[in-house]
């Protein structure tokens, strides 16, 4: 297939990269010319516009930082720009509000889209091993479901135009709150004299395991290799956690719903990384404990 990509950062790098492997020809744009150097390496045709990146393709893939600049490039440059009939991807982390808004805009002018985040990071995407949760009609989803098995291990379809947002943004509210207790656990049992290798062998076997703990320990030296054994450098930063939370934050709002665990993680991974942390992998708060 013809396939543009745009927004060519951390994530969708690799990203296009994988396309390139599985066989389909990329047309890539970004902002970035270091971005589109890469993608040059990669093998990847390169635009210096949106609209020369879409024209002919059959399909458009978009890996962008925020819901507004999804909007203004799908609104602006691809809508309109691409041909009639093509299927559009956007595997952003944005509200889902705006994804079903640029999605019915899509739909309105003759195209078919799936909002399509990703669980995963740069390894993930580099490795083509990332999870993919997409929200879109069942014709959308099948289009877009061999575009996707070709950069990750499972695309799962969520439900109807936003359900991939929605299911994205309340995994890592559930995430970023675990992660919390599950440092403040290790603290507390520290505290109380507990060695932390102990607590780890009983707690993983017991009924305070999860997924914070036994795959992504906070504490260096405890459970798998994970950034807690590298500095917390790498892995999962806390910029995007805290984007995640308030992103959990304001559709919880929208909805009416009450999110008290997840409103005081929003707050301390703000407070975390207004102190200079964002850069740090989001398991290092726990050093503010
Ligand atoms: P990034 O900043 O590395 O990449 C974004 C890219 O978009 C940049 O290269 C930037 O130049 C480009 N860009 C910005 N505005 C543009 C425009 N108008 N037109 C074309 N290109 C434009 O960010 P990233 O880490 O790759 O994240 C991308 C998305 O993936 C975000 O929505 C993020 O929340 C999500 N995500 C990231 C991770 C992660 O671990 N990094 C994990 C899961 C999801």
């Amino acid at each position: 297939m013809k396939i543009a990509f745009i927004g060519l950062g951390n994530m969708g790098g690799g990203m296009a990269a994988n396309l390139v492997k599985a066989g389909h020809q990329v047309n890539a744009f970004d902002l970035s010319p270091e971005a589109l150097a890469r993608a040059m390496e990669n093998k990847c045709a390169v635009y210096d516009t949106v609209q020369g990146a879409v024209a002919g393709v059959d399909a458009v893939v978009s890996m962008l930082p925020n819901g507004a600049i999804v909007d203004s490039v799908y609104s602006t440059d691809v809508i309109g720009h691409a041909p009639q009939g093509a299927v559009f991807l956007d595997c952003s982390t944005i509200d889902v509000d705006t994804a079903r808004k640029v999605t019915a805009a899509a739909v309105a002018a003759g195209y078919a889209m799936v909002d399509a985040p990703v669980s995963g990071g740069i390894a993930a995407a580099n490795g083509g091993t990332l999870t993919f949760m997409v929200g879109g009609t069942d014709e959308a989803f099948a289009r877009a479901e061999p575009i996707l098995a070709a950069m990750g291990k499972a695309v799962i379809h969520a439900g109807t135009s936003g359900a991939g947002q929605a299911a994205k943004i309340c995994n890592n509210m559930l995430l970023g709150a675990s992660m919390i207790a599950t440092c403040e656990t290790f603290k507390l049992a520290e505290k109380l004299g507990l060695d932390l290798q102990t607590f780890y062998d009983i707690s993983s076997k017991a009924s305070g395991q999860n997924w914070s703990m036994t795959s992504y320990c906070p504490v260096p030296g405890v459970g798998p290799q994970s950034p807690a054994d590298n500095g917390y450098q790498g892995g999962f930063a806390t910029a995007l956690m805290l984007k995640d939370l308030k992103l959990a934050m304001a559709a919880a709002q929208s909805v009416d719903a009450e999110v008290p665990m997840g409103e005081k993680a929003a707050a301390l991974y703000e407070a975390y990384a207004d102190g200079g942390a964002g850069g740090m992998d989001f398991s290092a708060i726990i050093k503010t404990l």
